[in-house]
């Protein structure tokens, strides 16, 4: 498996347009595509190569939500592109990684996803994402 590159950056808020006002008004990046996934609601921001990916969860308890309960608001994942999301999780099952997703899943944008778990990539929640 190779990482090519961030593709995503997570980030967990409370409220999306507030959001996208800070990086639009304050910031000057202009915010893009906006989808539903879910129980939650992303706005993606491209800057440059990387988007970031402005979440909020629309129940009280959604996994963004319980997010923030926890942590506050802030990084929630980190997503890197790879060419095939459904071979990294075999060979990554293979050297025993816990994984949250046992199979790639639907994301945003039509991508395939999936996710490792936070205990074994130090701490943060990684994504990975393939374009099949
Ligand atoms: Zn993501």
């Amino acid at each position: 498996m190779e990482l090519k590159k961030i593709d995503h950056i997570g980030i967990a808020v409370r409220d999306l347009e507030a959001a996208r006002r800070f990086y639009e008004e304050s910031l000057g990046i202009k915010a893009g595509h906006e989808e539903t996934l879910g129980e939650m609601r992303i706005a993606f921001v491209p800057v440059g190569e990387v988007n970031l990916e402005l979440i909020q969860s629309t129940t009280e308890d959604g996994v963004i939500a319980k997010f923030i309960a926890r942590h506050g608001e802030g990084i929630h994942h980190i997503a890197y592109e790879v060419e095939d999301v459904a071979a990294a999780l075999k060979e990554l099952k293979r050297q025993g990684i816990k994984l949250v997703d046992e199979r790639p899943r639907a994301g945003a944008h039509g991508k395939q996803v999936a996710f490792i778990h936070p205990k074994s990539s130090y701490g943060v929640l990684t994504e990975l994402v393939s374009k099949k």
